[in-house]
């Protein structure tokens, strides 16, 4: 602006009208001359998001999905319960990670989501919340597309916009970052000394069984993993959240239920237990509920804080696992 000959504070409007009012287009900018817009229309581009389509499931999950400035799509989802309103949000699109039970992992990854992205999809699910259901967001996950400790600069830029009080203002500890697990990028986590939370994938707890469903564990193994995420809460003070997904006869018995016990309480951690969302790509099923039952129970028994998780949005595709631009 100053070497437009404009003085600085317009700089701060026109940041505020991209960050806190989201504005797709420089017309909008009415506090703004005719002749810096015009000068902005000629110079710069803004490259926002769109809503390419939207399906509400029978339990009202909200899936989007997202156009970008390229014409590649991602997808987002809003997560409506009684006590909150959860967007989860993607990082990449696609993914460069082949977890077998996942969607998106059959995908290939295209490229990085920039900051202004992921911001946009927090935005574009933040007003689906209050046009739909007149609450607003209350959570975040990053548990959507991609794996978001590989888009590491990105996804934390977008949170401090997310965070900032004059732009979002949201909570950091309402905000939740899950990975895969790549141990390098949780310890530059702890070293970044971040606020908002941090959820492991683990969904099974011997490496024998990580390395079939999550090839990254050979690289990553849960000994590298478990030193990492005990610097992260030397760090950080900040407890653990662990998924595990439920595979039939893959890691329900009462032995892996021992194995995540014995791996769960090296850090101060809470454990969700996630129904499976089959997917056509794989041959997974999800367990039965009584096997389920006992699973969760013999980690109650022994004092773990155990959550199970049943589904939202499978009807339209929309649930964990299921991205995949269908
Ligand atoms: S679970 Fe996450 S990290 Fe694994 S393939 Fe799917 S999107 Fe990628």
């Amino acid at each position: 602006m100053l070497a437009f000959g404009e003085k600085a504070f317009r700089a701060r409007q026109i940041e505020e009208w991209l960050w806190k009012k989201s504005g797709t287009s420089f017309d909008e900018m009415t506090n703004l001359s005719l002749e810096v817009r015009d000068h902005l229309k000629s110079n710069f581009a803004i490259n926002a998001i769109t809503v390419e389509k939207t399906q509400i499931s029978a339990d009202q999950t909200i899936k989007s999905a997202f156009k970008l400035h390229d014409d590649h799509l991602i997808e987002g989802v809003l997560i409506p319960a009684d006590d909150r309103m959860t967007a989860c949000v993607s990082s990449q699109v696609g993914c460069s990670l082949t977890c077998k039970f996942c969607a998106t992992g059959y995908m290939d990854r295209k490229r990085n989501l920039d900051a202004a992205e992921i911001y946009d999809q927090v935005v574009a699910i933040r007003n689906q919340a209050e046009e739909h259901y007149n609450k607003p967001l209350t959570n975040i996950v990053f548990m959507g597309m991609g794996e978001p400790l590989l888009n590491y600069a990105n996804v934390l830029q977008s949170i401090e916009h997310i965070t900032s009080p004059k732009e979002l203002g949201m909570s950091p500890r309402r905000i939740t970052v899950s990975t895969a697990g790549i141990a390098k990028m949780i310890k530059q986590l702890a070293d970044d000394e971040v606020k908002f939370r941090l959820a492991l994938s683990l969904h099974a707890a011997n490496d024998i069984k990580r390395n079939q469903i999550m090839p990254i564990n050979e690289t990553n193994s849960l000994k590298n993993l478990k030193e990492a995420l005990q610097y992260f809460y030397k760090k950080t003070k900040s407890r653990l959240t662990f998924e595990y997904i439920v595979f039939n006869n893959f890691n329900d018995s009462l032995e892996d239920a021992e194995e995540l016990f014995r791996f769960t309480k090296q850090v101060p951690s809470k454990v969700n237990i996630i129904e499976y969302n089959p997917i056509s790509e794989a041959d997974f099923t999800n367990t039965d509920e009584d096997r389920l039952q006992k699973f969760s129970t013999f980690l109650e028994d022994r004092g773990v804080n155990v959550h199970v998780r049943h589904s939202r949005g499978k009807d339209i595709d929309a649930a964990c696992g299921q991205l995949a631009n269908k």
